[in-house]
């Protein structure tokens, strides 16, 4: 196994007082994938994050243990039952459990940058992965399930959707990444996205980099990358820089 790799079972055996994440789906099989490398696969090593992975049709019953049936009302396609994804809940979230329960859907809010941090605070959570055409309406509702996307597309399961959710909650807690990579200065922390960045060499394929990144003025190169950071904003998301110019103008 590569170095870098952190394994499930050290993950399972790490310190309770870290963030933690139970994840409901039919493939288990697929955690902690990219999430047990690099940086979030060395936090997983140190306990600072834990993730539990549940099989949902360990809670289904019957010969066949099915988990889904076909739509009410007709339709193509499978949806998956309020009673077996209502036990897994259950099961996982003992009383006191106030870990926010998530369901990955299309339909849900926006991920964003600030509902991330919010998940961070919130010392773990709970993520139920859908598959086929989704999942019954009774148990979103029966369970309090707060939906969330991560995008105006639509994937084939939840899986990819939680684990984009875990990165991006993961590189936020405390030990995961250096000081020096507080995360303050990316893009959306601010409401724009971020100025452009640049390293050696100094000129390639004939393009030097901008004079001012050599200046060593350190205020200066703060304001410069200000600028860029607005412009871009500007250019590329007309909507976000809207939001930010709007919070600049009140007193
Ligand atoms: N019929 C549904 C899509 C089902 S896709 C609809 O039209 O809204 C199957 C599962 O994949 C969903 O239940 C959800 O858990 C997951 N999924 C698909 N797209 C997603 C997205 N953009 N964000 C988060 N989860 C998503």
């Amino acid at each position: 196994m590569p170095q870098d790799n952190a394994s499930y079972d050290d993950a399972e055996t790490g310190d309770a007082a870290g963030w933690h994440a139970t994840v409901l789906t039919l493939y288990p099989d697929m955690f902690p994938g990219p999430l047990g490398t690099s940086l979030a696969g060395r936090a997983m090593v140190k306990g600072l994050w834990s993730l539990d992975a549940v099989q949902i049709r360990d809670f289904a019953e019957g010969k066949h243990r099915n988990v889904d049936d076909t739509p009410a009302g007709g339709g193509a396609g499978m949806v998956l039952r309020p009673d077996v994804l209502a036990r897994a809940i259950d099961h996982t979230t003992l009383e006191g459990d106030t870990r926010p329960r998530i369901l990955l859907s299309p339909r849900g809010k926006p991920l964003t940058q600030k509902k991330v941090r919010q998940l961070k605070d919130a010392g773990g959570a709970v993520l139920l992965c859908g598959r086929f055409e989704g999942v019954d309406q009774r148990v979103i509702d029966g369970r309090d399930l707060e939906e969330i996307s991560i995008g105006d597309y639509i994937l084939s399961g939840g899986e990819l959707g939680a684990m984009v959710l875990l990165d991006a909650v993961v590189r936020l807690l405390p030990g995961v990444m250096g000081k020096e990579a507080s995360g303050e200065d990316e893009s959306f922390e601010s409401g724009l996205l971020e100025y452009p960045h640049y390293t050696r060499p100094s000129v390639w394929e004939d393009r030097p980099i901008p004079d001012i990144l050599s200046s060593g003025h350190h205020g200066n190169i703060a304001k410069w990358r200000h600028q860029q950071a607005v412009a871009l904003t500007g250019e590329r998301r007309p909507d976000l820089y809207e939001a930010w110019a709007k919070t600049r103008k009140k007193p």
